[in-house]
C-alpha cells in the first residue's frame, strides 16, 4: 500500500478499512464495496480525511445508517466517512443536542422520556440524526426541521460552523444547499408536554410502523418522492405492480411504495425495478414519480 491510502490507515489504524462491502452499511443489505471506508470521530479526524482528499482530489462521501442509499455493483470509489463512531446525545432544558451518528430514534424516545414534544412522529425512522437532518426526514405530518434549531458543520475545505435552519431553503424530503457541508450535530428545540401522552404517541406511530411497512425485509423505505396530491403507493398499486419482482427484488406487497431485497437482490434489480415502476405508472398516470432514494456509485 502506498501514497494516500496508507495515510489514512496511519492514521485511522483499525478505522480505516479497504475494499469494504457496503451490503454491510446499508439497509437495502446489497451493493459493492467502498474503495476506502473510514469512521472519523473527532474535528482532527474530519480535518485529517478532508486534507487528504482535498489534496488528492479523490472523492469523498459521507454515508449514516445507509437508509436511503443504494450503491451499485461496482461500488464507491475514493473515501466514505461513516458518521456511526459519533453518537453523543446530550439533553439541556427544552434542548436536545445529538451527534450526527446518533440513531435519530434514540434522540426521539430520549425526548419523549423526557417529556418534550415535536419529535415523537419521527419515531422509527431508522436513520441516524445527520442523514434525518440531510434528507429533511419525516412521517406523519412532522419533518426533521420543525423541531431544528441550529446544527454544526465542517465544510469541503475542512472549516467549522453553526448554521441555523432559517439559514436553509426546506420542503419536504429536500434542504438546499446542504450537500456542501458535513453534518458534525444538531440541536432539537422541543415543547414541554405530557408524558404519558407523548410516549402513547410515540407507541401508536412504531405499531403503524410495524403494522404498515414490510420491516421484516431490507430495504430503504420509500423509492419515490410523495408527488403533490396524491401518494406514490397509490398510484405504484392503482397501477398494479403490488408483488412485481425483478431479480430478488420486489415491489413490497405490504406498502407498494418500498421496495424489499427479498431474495439477495443485486443493487441492478432493485435500479431495474425502479425504472420500470416509474415506467409504468408514467404510462398509466402521466406522472414522473421522483426518486427518494439516492444512488451511489456504478451499476453493471
Ligand atoms: C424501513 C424504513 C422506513 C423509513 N421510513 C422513513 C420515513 O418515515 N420518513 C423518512 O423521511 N425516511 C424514511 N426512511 C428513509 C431513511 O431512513 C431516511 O431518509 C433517513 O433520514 C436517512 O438517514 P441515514 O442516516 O440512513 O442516511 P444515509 O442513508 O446514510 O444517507 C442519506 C444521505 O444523507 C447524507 N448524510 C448522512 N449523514 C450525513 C452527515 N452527517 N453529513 C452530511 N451528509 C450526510 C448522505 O451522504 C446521503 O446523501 C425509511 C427507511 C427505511 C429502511
Amino acid at each position: 500500500m502506498t501514497g494516500y491510502k496508507q495515510e489514512l490507515k496511519d492514521f485511522f489504524a483499525d478505522k480505516c478499512l479497504f475494499n469494504e462491502p457496503m451490503a454491510r452499511h446499508t439497509t437495502y443489505r446489497t451493493g459493492g464495496a467502498a474503495e476506502v471506508y473510514v469512521y472519523p470521530q473527532t474535528q482532527e479526524d474530519w480535518s485529517f480525511v478532508l486534507k487528504i482528499a482535498n489534496s488528492e482530489k479523490i472523492p469523498l462521501r459521507i454515508i449514516g445508517f445507509g437508509s436511503n442509499i443504494l450503491v451499485g455493483e461496482k461500488g464507491v470509489g475514493g473515501i466514505t466517512c461513516s458518521t456511526k463512531g459519533m453518537n453523543q446525545v446530550n439533553i439541556n432544558g427544552d434542548r436536545i443536542k445529538a451527534q450526527s451518528g446518533a440513531a435519530l430514534d434514540k434522540v426521539c424516545e430520549i425526548a419523549c422520556e423526557a417529556g418534550l414534544g415535536g419529535m415523537e412522529k419521527l419515531s422509527g425512522i431508522p436513520g441516524s440524526v445527520g442523514g434525518a437532518v440531510y434528507m429533511n426526514a419525516g412521517a406523519f405530518g412532522q419533518e426533521t426541521f420543525d423541531c431544528l434549531e441550529y446544527f454544526d458543520v465542517i465544510d469541503r475545505q475542512g472549516r467549522p460552523a453553526t448554521l441555523l435552519k432559517e439559514d436553509f431553503k426546506y420542503a419536504y424530503r429536500k434542504v438546499e444547499g446542504i450537500e456542501d457541508y458535513i453534518i458534525l450535530s444538531a440541536c432539537f428545540k422541543l415543547i414541554k408536554g405530557n408524558f404519558t401522552q407523548l410516549i402513547e404517541s410515540r407507541n401508536m406511530v412504531l405499531h403503524k410502523r410495524k403494522e404498515k411497512q414490510p420491516l421484516e425485509f431490507p430495504s430503504a423505505g420509500s423509492v419515490f418522492k410523495r408527488p403533490s396530491n396524491d401518494y406514490a403507493s397509490r398510484l405504484i398499486d392503482d397501477t398494479g405492480l403490488r408483488g412485481l419482482t425483478v431479480g430478488g427484488a420486489k415491489v413490497s406487497e405490504k406498502h407498494a411504495g418500498f421496495i424489499i431485497n427479498f431474495n439477495r437482490a443485486t443493487p441492478k434489480d432493485i435500479r431495474t425495478l425502479m425504472e420500470l415502476v416509474r415506467e409504468k405508472v408514467k404510462e398509466k398516470h402521466g406522472v414522473e414519480l421522483e426518486l427518494e432514494q439516492i444512488l451511489w456509485g456504478n451499476f453493471e
